[in-house]
C-alpha cells in the first residue's frame, strides 16, 4: 500500500500515519522528521534547512526531492509506505510521479486531512515536542504525565520554534499558497479523498481506515 497524507500543518497527519505504521506494517516518510534529524545532527542538509524551517517557510525542492528519493529506495519501502508532509509543492508532486517510475511504483491512495485554520492554530500552540526522542504532546489534548518531561524516555520537552504563533501563521499561509493547490492536482489524477480531521484521534483513523479498505473510484 503506497499512501500520500495530505492537509494542512497540525491536521493530524503525523499522528494518524502512526496509526496507520501500527495498523499495516508500512513505514512512515516524514519529510520533516527527517529534516530535524539532520538538523539535530547538524549535517550539511540540516545547516541548509534549519533557518527556513525556524521561519516557517518551507525547504527548498531540491533538497527534499532529494530526501525522498533516497528514501523510497531503501528495501523497508518495498511493501509501502506512508508519505507524510510529501509533497508540499507542485513543483514536489510533478517530480514525485517519475521517481516513482523509475522504482517501478505507484500511488494507491491519497487522503486529505481536512480541519479549519482557527483549530489548526489552537492545536499548534500547544504543542510539545521531546528534545531526545521526538514524541509529541499538547497541553490541551495530550498532557504528558508530568509537565515538561516525556512520558516515553524522560527528556525535556519543548516548543518547536515553528509552533510559535507567528510562525504558525506563515505556514499555514505557505500551505494555502504551496499546497492547497495539490488537492485539485490529485483530485484530477482521481484518486483523492477527504476526511474530516476534528474529532477523537481514533473516530478520524477509523474514517481513514474506511476509505484505505475501499478502493477510489
Ligand atoms: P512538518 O513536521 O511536516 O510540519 O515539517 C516541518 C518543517 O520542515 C516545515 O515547516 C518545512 O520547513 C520543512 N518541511 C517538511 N517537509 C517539507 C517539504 N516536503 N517541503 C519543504 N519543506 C518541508
Amino acid at each position: 500500500m503506497n499512501l500520500i497524507l495530505l492537509g494542512p500543518p497540525g491536521a493530524g497527519k503525523g499522528t494518524q500515519a502512526q496509526k496507520v505504521v501500527e495498523r499495516y506494517h508500512i513505514p512512515q516518510v516524514s519529510t520533516g522528521d527527517i529534516l530535524r534529524k539532520a538538523v539535530r545532527e547538524g549535517t550539511a542538509l540540516g545547516k541548509k534547512a534549519k533557518a527556513f524551517m525556524d521561519q516557517g517557510q518551507l525547504v527548498p525542492d531540491e533538497l527534499v526531492i532529494g530526501i525522498i528519493e533516497e528514501r523510497l529506495k531503501a528495501q523497508d519501502c518495498s511493501s509501502g509506505f506512508i508519505l507524510d508532509g510529501f509533497p508540499r509543492t507542485m513543483a514536489q508532486a510533478e517530480s514525485l510521479d517519475p521517481i516513482l517510475q523509475r522504482l517501478g511504483k505507484g500511488i494507491d491512495h491519497v487522503i486529505n486531512i481536512e480541519v479549519d485554520t482557527e483549530e489548526l492554530v489552537r492545536r499548534l500552540t500547544g504543542r510539545r515536542t521531546c528534545r531526545s526522542c521526538g514524541a509529541m504532546f499538547h497541553i490541551l489534548f495530550h498532557p504528558p504525565k508530568a509537565e515538561g518531561i516525556c512520558d516515553r524516555c524522560g527528556g525535556d520537552l519543548y516548543q518547536r520554534e515553528d509552533d510559535r504563533e507567528e510562525t504558525i501563521r506563515t505556514r499555514l499561509k505557505e500551505y494555502e499558497k504551496q499546497t492547497a493547490p495539490l488537492i485539485r492536482y490529485y483530485a484530477l489524477k482521481s484518486y483523492l479523498r477527504s476526511v474530516r480531521g476534528t474529532g477523537g484521534e481514533e473516530e478520524i483513523f477509523e474514517r481513514i481506515v474506511r476509505l484505505l479498505e475501499t478502493a477510489p473510484d
